[in-house]
């Protein structure tokens, strides 16, 4: 149950500091620290929607080091779980930390992770808790992000429970306003019947499109998409039990000009 979930007010009432502590600006002297939250160097960029245990947002972490990435989970355990693995993986990568070798091991693997040498890796990734079928526009500012994951989201198959599904008409409107023009929605679902459910609403809203076959499989495959395939929970669940695994990719188009 939900009921005893907070929201923000508006995305500037949040306390992104305490996510992402090595992207906030430093408290200056004279500011009013009790009233408003600490500023930041960055706002969080990518979304994974029903994070889950975070296999996803640990994945893309290290591939890009200076863009936030947060995860929301609306069970409280699987979010503290997201939460205290996060903060260890940043001891176990912070440049001054014990294992400095580990941290350049895994920089290394990633030949576009630049980590900012100051921050180590991990430092960009947290979860919180939320049902994020309601106030999404609460957490972000409209055109804040540049990608948001859908996967794997729980099938709902009764046609009654339909409306618990994550994607409808309405969140559909929702992720819209919080993607910024070129944004992309990723989905994967080893549901057949949820893949389609997820393509026809998307592809029914006038702020998006379905991107080309060749990058949801191929040659010209987005990266974001091999990475939610192998490195999701359930993507390896379904892997281990030789299921088909269901890609969506779509833009953000941008919004009309008004005459
Ligand atoms: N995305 C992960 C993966 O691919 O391994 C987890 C998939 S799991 C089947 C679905 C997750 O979505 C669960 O962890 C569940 O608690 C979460 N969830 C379901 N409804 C949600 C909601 N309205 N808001 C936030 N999280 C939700």
């Amino acid at each position: 149950s939900d009921h005893d979930l907070k929201y923000p007010e508006s995305p500037a009432a949040m306390d992104w500091a305490q996510h992402y502590p090595a992207f906030a600006e430093p408290q200056s002297a004279n500011s009013d620290a009790i009233a408003t939250p600490r500023a930041m160097t960055k706002q969080v960029q990518v979304a994974d929607i029903g994070c889950g245990f975070g296999g996803l947002l640990f994945a893309l972490a290290p591939r890009m080091p200076e863009t936030l990435i947060l995860g929301l989970e609306i069970r409280t355990s699987v979010t503290e779980y997201v939460q205290e693995k996060a903060k260890a993986l940043r001891v176990q990568h912070s440049v001054a930390g014990a294992d400095e070798s580990a941290s350049k091991a895994v920089v290394a693997q990633h030949e576009n992770a630049t980590a900012n040498p100051q921050h180590g890796l991990y430092q960009n990734v947290s979860c919180l808790r939320a049902n994020t079928m309601k106030f999404l526009p609460n957490f972000f500012h409209k055109h804040q992000l540049s990608k948001i994951f859908l996967c794997f989201p729980d099938p709902h198959f009764k046609a009654r429970k339909h409306k618990a599904r994550i994607v409808s008409l309405t969140l559909a409107s929702e992720y819209a306003y919080v993607l910024q023009p070129q944004g992309r929605v990723y989905t994967i679902t080893d549901v057949e019947d949820l893949h389609h459910w997820m393509v026809g609403h998307f592809a029914a809203h006038p702020s998006f499109e379905r991107v080309a076959k060749e990058e949801e499989e191929g040659e010209k495959e987005d990266e974001c998409v091999s990475v939610m395939r192998t490195e999701t929970e359930e993507g390896k669940k379904v892997e281990r039990n030789k299921g088909k695994k269901f890609v969506a990719v779509f833009t953000r188009i941008e919004d009309p000009e008004w005459p």
